[in-house]
This record gives C-alpha cells, structure tokens and sequence, in this order.
C-alpha cells in the first residue's frame, strides 16, 4: 500500500514554526517513501475560522519548498479537502455510530452542564465531565423516552451528538515514536462529534477523513495524543480497524531555556520569530514577524526545523531538501521535547548565506543599497557583498558592515582612535599619501608593494601605520583587510579620506 500522509490545519491564525515542522516531516516521509502528502484545511469550528490563515497557511509551504500532492487547489481523486465543503459526508457517520450504540444525542443547556460541572466539582468525585458516571444523570438519549428524543429533534432543538465512551478498558495504540501508549477508557470523556448547526467536531472530521482520504500515517504534534485514543475508539465503532493509520507523535517544541513549550509570546518577548511569514493581526492590526521578513533563506528555515525533533545519528547538520528526505526516517524522530535555539538558528542562515550564489546575495545587497540612496556599478556591489558576507548572518546586515564603502566617515571611533591614533600618525599618513598618489594602477598588487617600499624604506612597523590608515578609511577599527578596502574606494577617495582624518582626529 502506498504511503498517504496528511498535513491537516486549522484555519485559526497564522501557522506557527511548529506547524511548520509537522507539515515539513510528513512532506519528507511522504517523498522518502515516494507517496501521497495532502493538504487538508479542518476549518469546522466557524467561530474560530480566521479570514486569510488558509492563504497564509498555503504561502508558508510554498515558501518553505513543502508541495503538497493533493489539496484545496489540486484534486487527486479524494476532494474536497476543506472540510467545510465536506459537510454532507459526516452526518451519516455520526448515525452510523448511534445506530450501532456507540453515540447518543445530548440536549443538554449549556447552564445544565454548568450545572454539572459545579456539582461535581463540589462532590469532588473524579472529572467533572461528560462521561459513563454522569451521562445517565444529563438529559440525552440514553436517559429521555425515544419518543422524546424523536419529538426534540423533529421540533429543531438543539443538540450534539457524543460518543459513548466505553467503561473499564484499555484503549492500546501503536505510536512510531513513543511506542505502545495504553489509556484507560475511564479517563476519556464522552466527547461530541457532531454538532446541530450541520457541523462536526474535529475528532470525527478527522477520523472519517483520514479513513476516506486513505491517510497511512498520521504524523502530528504530541498536543495531539491525548485525542488518539477517541481516534482509536471511533476507528472501531466505525468499523474500520484494519484501515486505521499508524499514529507518530512528534514532540514539542521547546523554549530557548528549556522550559515549556515555545509559544508566539516568546517570539516577541526574546526578538526572534515563531511564524514562517510575517502575520498581521485583523482585529489589532499588530504584526508578528516572520522569518521570511526577518532575512532567513527558506531552505536555513527548513534545515532549521528538521533538526528540531530529528537527528540524522551523525555530525551531518547541513542538509538539502533532497538529503532531508534520503536520510529522514521516524526511528530517529526522538520522544522529548526539542528545544530551540535562536542563536543556532542565525547561525544556520550564516552558512546559507555562505552557500548562496553571489549574484543571490548582490540582488538582496543592491535592493537595499537603493533603499539608502546608493546606485553604485554591478561591479562594486558585487566585489562588496563578495568581501563581507563571511561578516553577516543576513543579507539586511550587510549595510551596516558596508555602509562605510558609500558615505565616508563623519566620526570616528573615539576610544580606537584614543589608542591608535598617536602624535606621529598624522605624519605618518601625510607622508603615505604622497606616496599612494604615485602608485599605479591603484590596484592590490600595487597598493601592497607601494605599502611594502613605505614600510621599508622609512623604517616604520605595519602597526604605526594600518590602524590609522583604517581609521581614516572606515571611521572604526573593524571592517576587512585595509588593502582591499583601498582597492574599492579608489585613489581619489582614498586620498581625500586620509586628508580628512588627519584634519578631524585629534590625537590620542
Ligand atoms: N486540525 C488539527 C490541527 O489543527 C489537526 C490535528 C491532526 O493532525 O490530527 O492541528
């Protein structure tokens, strides 16, 4: 049987780096087994539907190189895949499962349920929930005449239906990950699965999607295990065990520190970001940002997260999509959580920014050039981009690292030049500079040699001259080799930047 796997989210707001990962492993385990990866949108629960998450949701993928095989906007046969165009479907099996006694219809208020909650808080006589030790006390179909129930329902009362859970007994499931999870039945709750208003509740869409859908593996967040065994119990009453999907869990996503898990707060909190793309709130307009906006490469972004949970059981730590899907594999998805680390994570965009084609890096360099006023030749910002880029975890950064090549310094660095700047500088440069007026072409072979004889035949040491000759060109003491810099700048500029320093710095 070919492998089907599904990523299945809920509209409700922008998908978080969490998701991500989900939507990343089951792409690169459908790929490693040369199956089936659907996109299926559960957006049943209208009030928390959030207009433009399945568009975001969507664009995310896309960005990060996750294609779906089948979804909203690409049929393969088991269609619709939004859930709210499958209403039709789910009714049927919510009566299946009442007329096998599996599930019942519920009338109850929500202040009758208060009601019972209150009560048995009170009692504090186990959970107070919906379950075998109090359905018989609530008012439903187990407990109301049939003819009743009939009469309720014909007048158009509200009601949900919910699953029968049974008494005394060990719900088993296989997980790929954490291995035999054994739940006792008494602990679950008789959850709703279908609602009056036409609609269905998470669990059964799920359930009877993935057994439509054909779905072999369900690989989802561990927020999710503590519903499996439900999904296990409707596989049953649905008589479908055998078509019942193996069930992977994957852990959570940690905070950098450790403790809990890693929710958008913190994004904002500590300055990194938890969503793929930037998110605009609708009802606040405030925005989180994302970590397209934020200068990472999808494909840092996507290597990032599959570290975030799976371990390849070697040193490797930069992988391609395509090595993702050769060595991805389940046996080495691990049971605990996976802490991120931000600082890793800028790391990770340093090394793609290293890998990515110069011309790649220029477009983003020369875009923000422009931004800043600068139209300097192709050439220039090439050369530029090409020495500092070893300087920069982003692509935004390397203005900050260069912005010295475009607008000579104004100030310059006070404490560097307390040190470096002494009573025979001045001189020292002055003298230089007569030189360098001579040297030609003004290229690094020159420029060395002319700095060479200078050394040579004045008899001064590099540290008399460099870190002044920096200061005048840069304004600080960082940056790279001087040379090169000079090489950039041009003699007449050179020159003019010299004469100003010794002009402006007082000395040291
Ligand atoms: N709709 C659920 C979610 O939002 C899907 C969980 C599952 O994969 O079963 O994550």
């Amino acid at each position: 049987m070919s492998v089907r796997v599904r990523f299945a989210p809920s509209p409700t707001g922008p998908l978080h780096m969490g998701g991500v990962r989900t939507a990343l492993y089951n792409y690169l385990f459908a790929r490693k087994h040369n199956g089936q990866f659907l996109l299926r949108i559960e957006d049943t629960d209208q009030k928390r539907y959030v207009p433009g998450a399945e568009e975001y949701i969507m664009d995310s993928l896309r960005w990060c190189g996750i294609q779906w095989d089948e979804g909203p906007d690409k049929d393969g046969g088991y269609g619709p895949y939004r859930q709210s165009e499958r209403k039709d479907i789910y009714r049927k099996y919510a009566e299946q499962l009442i007329d096998a006694g599996h599930a019942y219809y519920a009338f109850d208020t929500p202040e009758e349920l208060e009601a019972m909650r209150k009560r048995l808080e009170a009692d504090k006589s186990g959970n107070p929930q919906y379950d075998p030790t109090t359905r018989m006390t609530m008012k439903n179909s187990l407990t109301l005449p049939e003819a009743e129930v009939k009469a309720r329902l014909s007048s158009g009362e509200p009601f949900v239906i919910r699953i029968k859970t049974p008494e005394h007994e060990e719900v088993v499931l296989q997980d790929e990950i954490r291995g035999e999870v054994r739940v006792d039945s008494n602990l679950l709750d008789d959850k709703v699965l279908f609602k009056s208003d036409g609609m269905p509740t998470y669990h059964l869409a799920n359930v009877v999607d993935d057994c439509l859908m054909e779905i072999t593996h369900v690989i989802r967040g561990e927020e999710w295990l503590p519903s499996a065994p439900l999904h296990v119990l409707l596989y049953r009453f649905l008589g479908w065990e055998e078509k019942m999907p193996r069930f992977a869990h994957l852990p959570l996503l940690l905070k950098p520190d450790g403790h809990g898990k890693l929710s958008k707060r913190d994004g904002d909190r500590l300055g990194f970001p938890v969503f793929p793309l930037e998110w605009k709130y609708p009802e606040s307009g405030n925005i989180s940002m994302g970590y397209r906006e934020s200068g990472y490469y999808p494909e840092a972004f996507v290597n990032i997260l599959a570290l975030l949970g799976w371990n390849p059981g070697t040193d490797q730590e930069v992988f391609t999509m395509d090595e993702l899907v050769d060595q991805f594999s389940l046996e080495r998805v691990g049971k605990s959580g996976a802490r991120f680390d931000p600082e890793k994570a800028r790391w990770f965009n340093h090394l793609y920014l290293q890998k990515q084609p110069l011309e790649v890096v220029a477009d983003q360099f020369e875009a923000e050039l422009k931004h800043q006023g600068h139209h300097p030749a192709r050439e220039k910002v090439e050369k530029i981009t090409d020495m500092l880029r070893e300087r920069v975890n982003f692509a935004h950064e390397l203005w900050e690292q260069a912005s010295f090549f475009f607008e000579p310094p104004t100030i310059y660095d006070e404490k560097f030049a307390k040190k470096k700047w002494k009573a025979d500088t001045p001189d020292i440069l002055l003298t230089l500079r007569e030189q360098l007026k001579n040297t030609e072409p003004f290229s690094l072979d020159a420029i060395e040699n002319s700095l060479q004889e200078f050394m040579e035949t004045k008899g001064i040491g590099a540290g008399k001259i460099m870190p002044g000759l920096r200061l005048a060109l840069v304004g600080a003491g960082r940056g790279p080799d001087v040379k090169e810099i000079m090489v950039v700048l041009g003699k007449d500029e050179v020159l003019r930047r010299i004469q100003r320093a010794v002009e402006n710095i007082p000395v040291g």
